[in-house]
């Protein structure tokens, strides 16, 4: 399978190139030249696979020069590290399902791809031979930067250093990141917020002196956020195996659609449902919640992108984006995949901070797109009814995708089967959770973190107790300017 940029098509890579180089050297993203189709029995196939072998399945319909045996090994390696089940599909209600993605080592969603992106990214420099040292630099809004660290940690011939905005996170996503061990990565605090963050790191992947320097110095640029197909393929099984898992139980026919709700900041999660769906899964509506940060919904309903507003802060820092990096790859599917109208539409987003899509477009994307969003009370209040009615304990991010799948029941009626996708373990953020379950204010996260264990019959996980008493490594805050300075010192030491 060979790949192009949204902003050029005139060349083509393979997938493994495109996983270690990240990002276009004309700054756009890598996609596939087509989409590979699976049958609906090779859907059906799925059931007698696990989950690892399900991943592993639909990796090697992108990935065709990877072996598949190392694939389907790699894949069974990085899933063992998560509590049961990597992806669990829980029933609700009458046709409300929640998709649970937080079992992994760090308790995010990220871990579904970041376990394995180092397998694929390792690969990737073998297959091509490159020699180089890899250099990973991320920028987060806080769940992917303590992922890649753990996924990366100690990996010979990588080295990783994470960006996160100072105040930009909670508590006990801070807490993870700058008590990460191994000995090739490096944490750092920028002043801002997670767009200026993001912003700053793109700058220096696509500033041609800095890769020469790095170079220089033995190493090659590669990036672990979602603008990396490595970070997407693997976040494309999870909505195959959610379908697969429904069938097997008897909730749905093979062939019907199902609605997925997904709780959105970068695009990432959600782009790899619309994957799924054009690689012939049967999906009905993607839906896309957003926090206060609603830009999304907006661009949804107007067909403008305008990066003109108030940045909030909220307490889905996950989701506190204003540029939403992936949105540029489904812009690309419906320009009808014009390379030269994407790359208009994003140059005008860095110069203007807006762009326009065609009314046609928009109409386009409302048949397959719904959008919406959820209050700060409003998320507090469905965290709180989802634990009074139902005895399901979650956070804020997920949150959000239920109260926005029940907006999208209203309008297009009950029996529509939704499956909401679940980004966080709520104890990532106590403080807030405990205060929306009980009105009991706490500002100790592991306190907080005591009594959600008391109330529900949810264990803490032990790898986020343990921060209580971890060493504090890294407690270092730069500005934008000086953050070139920091990835030199980084690469020289
Ligand atoms: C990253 C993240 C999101 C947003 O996912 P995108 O792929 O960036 O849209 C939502 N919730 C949580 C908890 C996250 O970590």
């Amino acid at each position: 399978m060979q790949f192009f940029s949204t902003r050029d098509k005139s060349v083509k890579i393979s997938a493994s190139k495109a996983i270690i180089t990240g990002i276009a050297p004309d700054g756009g993203l890598y996609v596939p030249c087509e989409f590979p189709k699976l049958t609906l029995d090779e859907i059906k196939s799925l059931e007698s696979m696990d989950y690892a072998e399900r991943t592993a399945f639909i990796l090697s319909k992108y990935l065709t020069e990877y072996n598949f045996e190392r694939l389907t090994s790699a894949c069974k390696k990085a899933y063992a590290k998560f509590d049961g089940d990597p992806a669990p599909v829980v029933k609700v209600d009458d046709n409300e399902y929640v998709l649970e993605l937080y079992h992994g080592p760090t308790h995010a969603f990220k871990d579904m791809a970041l376990t394995v992106l180092p397998f694929l990214l390792k690969e990737g420099c073998t297959l091509n031979g490159q020699k180089e040292n890899v250099l990973i630099l991320t920028a987060t809004s806080g769940d992917t930067g303590k992922s890649a660290l753990e996924g990366f940690k100690d990996n010979d011939g990588v080295k990783i250093m994470v960006f996160y905005p100072d105040e930009g996170v909670s508590k006990m996503q801070k807490l993870q990141m700058i008590t990460q061990e191994g000995d090739n990565v490096n944490v750092c605090a920028v002043k801002g917020n997670f767009d200026d963050c993001q912003s700053a790191v793109k700058r220096i992947f696509n500033d041609s002196e800095v890769r020469k320097t790095i170079a220089d110095n033995g190493y090659k640029f590669s990036s672990a956020n979602s603008i990396n197909f490595g970070r997407l393929a693997p976040q494309i099984a999870y909505y195959f195996s959610a379908y697969s898992d429904l069938a097997q139980v008897g909730e749905i026919e093979y062939g019907e659609k199902v609605n997925f709700c997904v709780p959105t900041g970068n695009f990432g999660n959600i782009l790899a449902c619309y994957y799924a769906k054009q690689m012939g899964l049967p999906v009905g509506k993607m839906i896309c919640a957003s926090n206060k940060n609603n830009i999304l919904t907006d661009f949804f309903h107007t067909g403008s992108y305008d990066v003109n507003r108030e940045f909030y802060k909220t307490t889905s820092p996950s989701m506190d984006i204003l540029i939403s990096s992936n949105l540029e790859r489904l812009v690309f599917e419906f320009s009808g995949r014009s390379d030269t109208l994407t790359a208009e539409r994003m140059k005008a987003l860095s110069t203007k901070g807006i762009y326009s899509i065609t009314d046609k477009e928009r109409e386009d994307l409302s048949k397959e797109f719904y959008a919406g969003f959820a209050t700060e009370e409003e998320t507090f209040d469905t965290i709180n009814s989802y634990f009074e009615d139902y005895d399901y304990a979650t956070e804020p991010h997920t949150a959000i995708g239920l109260k926005v799948a029940r907006d999208f029941k209203e309008e297009f009626g009950e029996d529509e089967k939704v499956v909401c996708l679940s980004t966080a373990s709520p104890y990532k953020f106590p403080t807030d959770v405990l205060k929306a379950m009980t009105g009991k204010e706490l500002q100790d996260p592991f306190k907080a973190s005591e009594k959600i264990a008391d109330l529900t019959a949810m264990p803490m996980p032990e790898s986020l107790n343990k921060l209580m008493v971890a060493k504090k490594r890294f407690t270092n805050t730069v500005t934008r300017e000086n953050l070139l300075d920091e990835v030199l010192k980084f690469i020289k030491k």
